[in-house]
């Protein structure tokens, strides 16, 4: 094998050791009486793979790094962030697709203005949700209430801290849900890729659930697909935010959806009083 010293000396046109050394070195050429090439200790891999100048000046036997550590070792470390960089590309292609809250959007726990009390109870149970969570105890959560109350808001709070921890987020409108779904029709590839990721994630939060549905032809087959969404997700955290109420959201997405989505679920509902979605429904 071809060291990556022997191509220094080719390009440099020197063919031997001393010449190279004494190159780098001029001042050192009345003092030093020999030089070679030796393999020394690598400091990182312990070996003695490492190239080293080994001299002798004035009668002195010396040393001098050729490089940090061994070629081994240099090769390795290079796989090493090649492999990072790629794991680092692929979650990039993931939240690409999955994770939807921009960098710059900063909604945090600490910026949620709970002016009114159920503002604060229900960021007080989004806390204790995101605990529970990293505790490692997997919950659904149902946040409904009012458009204006701070349910997106919140949930992102959940979505960055998590995140954050290092758990794997996926945030994602319940709209952009759907059109994935629907133009993964007839692809079984993408389905099964959809359904691989979508299972896979420590936490899913679905934002705006219900509005997906707008057209009456629609919502059978929504419900059909809501079961089977959260179905998939199984054993793992799931987040609904919506804007409606448990028995107005039975009529949007379905009762058995409903049904599935309270299992082992904490629910939060910021309703502010006068307010009843069930006559927009449709529009
Ligand atoms: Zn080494």
């Amino acid at each position: 094998m071809v060291s990556a010293f022997e191509t220094v000396f080719e390009r440099l046109g020197v063919r031997k050791v001393e010449d190279l050394f004494f190159k780098i070195h001029p001042d050192y050429v009345q003092g030093v009486s020999e030089v070679r090439m030796e393999n020394v200790k690598c400091p990182r891999c312990e070996r003695n793979t490492k190239q080293a100048w080994v001299y002798c000046y004035n009668g002195d036997w010396l040393q001098e790094n050729v490089w940090p550590i061994c070629h081994d070792c240099e090769k390795l470390a290079h796989a090493k962030d090649v492999g990072i960089q790629l794991i680092q590309k692929r979650q990039d292609v993931v939240d690409g697709d999955w994770y939807y809250i921009d960098a710059d959007d900063k909604a945090g726990f600490k910026n949620f203005e709970d002016v009114t009390p159920e503002a604060t109870a229900a960021k007080e149970k989004a806390t204790a949700y995101v605990k529970e969570l990293l505790e490692g105890k997997p919950k659904n959560l149902r946040l409904s209430g009012t458009p204006g109350t701070g349910k997106t808001h919140l949930s992102k709070a959940i979505a960055r801290t998590l995140k954050h921890q290092g758990q794997k987020v996926a945030f994602i409108e319940s709209k952009k849900l759907f059109n994935k779904l629907k133009s993964m029709f007839g692809n079984q590839v993408a389905q099964e890729r959809f359904e691989k990721q979508f299972s896979e994630f420590d936490i899913v939060i679905i934002d705006d659930v219900g509005v997906e549905t707008r057209k009456a032809d629609e919502l059978s087959w929504s419900s059909g697909e809501w079961v089977s969404l959260i179905d998939l997700r199984k054993g793992k955290s799931t987040v609904y935010t919506t804007n409606f109420d448990k028995e107005s959201l039975k009529k949007v997405i379905g009762a058995r959806s409903v049904s599935r989505m309270s299992e082992n679920a904490e629910v939060i509902e910021i309703f502010t009083p006068d307010h009843d979605y069930r006559d927009e429904l449709f529009y």
